[in-house]
């Protein structure tokens, strides 16, 4: 390299979403960043509480690469947590806020948690996870608590800390590679598992989230995704990023979400699809039609194509994403070709259901046959695992090294989904590794399944697992929860309907009806349903 074009501070600086905060506030600082109820701050303001926030936790001995634990609801100190740690040179830890005292007790025992800052919506929680730790407990900051909970957990006021703090003057990590956050798997498939996220990381991915879901600065956008939920899939510095603004939801709740959307003129949200199938089934959203378009975003979970449809018939625009905790929330996304707008709605939303194609921060997606490591044919039947590479994929997980090695063997992040990829290079998952149904030596997809369910017009929710069977060795059982106000439908009924739409083996054996237990993120709860197949 010759010495006039190396590396050096004018041509080189770290990526990190600190800089986001801080240019939104020199170049909009009047503008309103976040909307929380009745609370409403502007840019100055957001940048400002970040600063004090990193100043008190600097001033009360925070040390570089220290993890803050938080759990509160969506609302303007959760967002500002996502710049104000990071600042102050920590970590952020976004704490799920369904779990239970013992599950956020060991996390914060596991992370090591330095500081644990506690909303009082969650008091009790917080409180009995404090009670049940073992090891040394974190210094705590209790956000809107009465003095007599302060003084339970031994905490300090959170608006007092911000009053008293001056403001941190840190810009940058001394690296990239710094952690900025540590997200815990839900544990859908075991142990939750800690993912550490790199600055750069997220700076890649909260831009790759700009472009990819057409973020504004005139955006306006609804907190529908939990910020515990890999960052909001790094929402908090994508939304600060264009400088849009973002309208705070502390739980979900549809008559709010409808009317917040024409109230503050929501333009974008986020949501796992149970949210969306709580807002068509909402008594609001009948016969409701938007005054404009409001874009979706949803993954975590496969939409069946129904869903896709109702929520475009209210006016809604669906992208759909894949992702998971290891890369940052979104990765892959169902990127609309042109020719498909003169598709009729259903056929479009067919093509929409599927994963699609990799986002443009990620590098490479492919899937791959779990014996050779070699990629699968273009054929839209061939199962494999969907594999990932680049520089939104973790760094690994905190002190897993097994684990880690694991995930990112051979140079790919391994997601343990298993996928189809079609001609035209869109993916398709089929199901997780462990929910794909053998039966008499044949593959079925769960999730192939469910969408045919879900065409049936009593049908709301739908899971299909594997149910032990003499004869096969498993057979898809269904688990179904009907419309309010639909007829009551038979065992019977169902799998005939099934036999309409798909090969005889695939079709289900036995039907259960019934509400359908969901994780923390809202995600149905298919070794608990296995449990139940077992048992009929
Ligand atoms: P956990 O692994 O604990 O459930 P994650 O949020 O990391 O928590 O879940 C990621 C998983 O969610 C993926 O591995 C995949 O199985 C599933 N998933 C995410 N998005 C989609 C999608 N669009 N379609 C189907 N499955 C999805």
């Amino acid at each position: 390299m010759k010495p006039d074009l190396v590396r050096r501070e004018a041509n080189h600086v770290a990526l990190t979403p600190l800089d986001f905060i801080a240019r939104s506030a020199d170049v909009v600082p009047h503008k309103i960043a976040v909307v929380d109820g009745e609370r409403r701050f502007t840019y100055a303001e957001f940048e400002d509480r970040a600063a004090r926030l990193a100043g008190g936790l600097a001033a009360r001995g925070l040390r570089e690469g220290d993890v803050v634990s938080v759990l509160a609801p969506n609302g303007a100190e959760m967002l500002e947590a996502h710049f104000g740690v990071p600042l102050a040179g920590g970590v952020l830890n976004a704490l799920n806020t369904r779990l239970d005292p013992a599950a956020i007790a060991a996390i914060l025992g596991h992370a090591r948690a330095r500081f644990f800052i506690l909303h009082a919506a969650l008091f009790k929680l917080g409180a009995a996870a404090l009670a049940a730790m073992e090891g040394p407990r974190p210094a705590v900051i209790v956000i809107g608590a009465s003095e007599a909970e302060r003084d339970a957990v031994g905490g300090e006021d959170h608006g007092d800390v911000l009053a008293k703090a001056a403001r941190h003057p840190r810009r940058a990590p001394a690296d990239e590679w710094d952690s900025i956050a540590l997200n815990y798997t839900s544990g859908t498939t075991g142990r939750p598992k800690g993912a550490l996220y790199s600055h750069r990381g997220a700076y890649l991915n909260a831009l790759g989230n700009v472009v990819t879901f057409g973020l504004r600065p005139e955006s306006v956008y609804l907190w529908t995704l939990p910020m515990f939920h890999c960052n909001g899939w790094t929402y908090p510095w994508a939304v600060t990023a264009i400088g849009a603004r973002h309208v705070c939801l502390p739980a979900i709740d549809p008559a709010r979400i409808f009317r917040l959307i024409e109230e503050e003129g929501v333009t974008h949200l986020c949501a796992a699809p149970v949210v969306l199938t709580m807002l068509i089934h909402a008594p609001e959203a009948a016969g409701l039609r938007l005054s404009r378009t409001v874009e979706v975003a949803t993954g975590g979970a496969a939409p069946p194509s129904a869903v896709i449809e109702a929520m475009e018939r209210m006016g809604f625009r669906l992208t759909h994403l894949y992702g998971m905790t290891e890369c940052y929330g979104p990765s892959t996304s169902c990127f609309p070709q042109e020719e498909w707008s003169d598709l009729p709605l259903e056929d479009r939303a067919r093509l929409m259901a599927r994963q699609g194609v990799r986002n443009i921060t990620l590098q490479m997606q492919d899937v791959i046959d779990r014996e050779t490591g070699l990629p699968v044919p273009r054929d839209g039947a061939t199962l494999g695992e969907l594999v990932l590479r680049g520089n939104t994929v973790m760094k690994g997980y905190l002190d897993a090294p097994e684990e880690t090695e694991n995930a990112l063997a051979d140079g790919r992040l391994h997601t343990g989904d298993l996928a189809v990829i079609h001609p035209d290079g869109y993916i398709e998952i089929k199901d997780r590794s462990k929910d794909i149904i053998i039966s008499g030596g044949e593959n079925i997809s769960s999730l192939e399944v469910e969408e045919a369910l879900y065409r049936h017009p009593a049908v709301m929710e739908a899971a299909v697992v594997a149910r032990p069977d003499p004869k096969w060795g498993e057979s898809p059982c269904a688990f179904v929860t009907l419309k309010p106000d639909a007829e009551p439908l038979t065992e019977e009924d169902v799998i005939a309907f099934c036999r309409e739409r798909l090969a005889r083996f695939k079709c289900p054996r036995s039907v259960v009806f019934g509400p359908l237990p969901k994780t923390s993120t809202g995600k149905i709860q298919k070794y608990e349903l296995r449990r139940l197949a077992a048992e009929l």
